[in-house]
């Protein structure tokens, strides 16, 4: 964990693009509590799909007019070159200089049809076409990607995106402190030296996280999905206990060195700010 430590710690929150107009007011009310937390930046994420993709430059778009920093997503799996550089043009052209670059997953049923199969590809398009005009952000994997042949082939194609020209990294989250420090380790190893902020869920409900979990290969331990699947519908109960989980988490990333927290909100600002409040930060 020593080359963490040397790194300000950077704190941010995650949203999705909403699709309604209730989505959008509840979003803004979010972002607004949020944002009195003085986070580094906000980030809002973008569909692979194709079906939020206004909706992310509108929502970063919205929220900087406020005043804040905000990073738009990006990701390159379902598209093509032109579409690519048609959207960073449009993120520079309104002034944006920090981004999350990502491969993307599509929704089911979509066959692939992009230019580019992974996210280090389009790191590396980014710095062909822009220079050093972004800050770029990629994803890792501490428990690692659920589509990687094997953990040794994963951490060798997150050194890719590395090389490629990525400036920091946001892992996905995890609920076991001892795989970021792992996986800190081996960056380590590899030379890899830059800032890996852990991306924390906090936990709201129990199918909503199971669901997640299981699509993205992050782990709930045992004992904690044993504990959250005994309260049944009692969702107080589960925030309760999912508030001292994450709490002590978080408690425990800081202690050792971690170089921010990274929240996955789900647009959500009361468990968040909650833990933000028992952290003392
Ligand atoms: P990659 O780094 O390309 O890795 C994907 C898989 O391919 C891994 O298994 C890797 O080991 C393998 N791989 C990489 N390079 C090679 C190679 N050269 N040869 C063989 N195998 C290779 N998804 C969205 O759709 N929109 C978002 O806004 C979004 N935001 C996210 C934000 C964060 C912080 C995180 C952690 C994830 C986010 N995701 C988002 C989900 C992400 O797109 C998925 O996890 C996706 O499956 C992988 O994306 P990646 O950028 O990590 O891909």
């Amino acid at each position: 964990m020593q080359s963490q430590k040397k790194f300000p710690r950077t704190f941010s929150f995650e949203f999705f693009p909403p699709k309604t107009p209730e989505g959008r007011a509840k979003l803004r009310e979010t972002w607004k509590q949020l944002g009195q937390l003085r986070p580094r930046f906000f980030s809002v994420t973008f569909g692979a799909g194709g079906s939020t993709r206004e909706g992310t430059l509108e929502t970063v778009l919205e929220i900087r007019a406020a005043g804040h920093e905000a990073a738009p997503h990006l990701s390159c799996i379902a598209s093509s070159r032109e579409d690519l550089k048609a959207q960073l043009e449009r993120y520079r052209s309104n002034g944006i200089r920090h981004i999350v670059a990502l491969r993307g997953d599509l929704p089911s049923g979509v066959a692939m049809s992009g230019e580019f199969r992974y996210a280090h590809e389009l790191v590396a398009f980014i710095r062909a076409e822009h220079g050093d005009q972004f800050h770029i952000e990629v994803a890792a994997y501490p428990e690692y990607h659920p589509q990687a042949r094997t953990a040794q082939d994963d951490l060798r194609n997150f050194k890719r995106k590395i090389d490629a020209g990525a400036n920091s990294a946001i892992t996905q989250y995890f609920y076991n402190a001892d795989a970021y420090y792992h996986f800190i380790d081996e960056c380590e190893a590899m030379g890899v030296t830059l800032p890996i902020v852990p991306g924390i869920m906090p936990i709201g409900r129990f199918a909503q996280l199971a669901r997640f979990s299981d699509a993205c290969g992050a782990e709930i331990p045992r004992w904690i999905r044993r504990k959250l699947e005994g309260f049944g519908d009692d969702t107080a109960s589960i925030r309760a206990f999912g508030l001292d989980v994450v709490t002590r988490l978080c408690d425990d990333l800081l202690r050792n060195g971690a170089p921010g927290l990274h929240f996955y909100t789900l647009n959500q600002a009361e468990l968040t700010t909650t833990i933000w409040r028992r952290l003392g930060l």
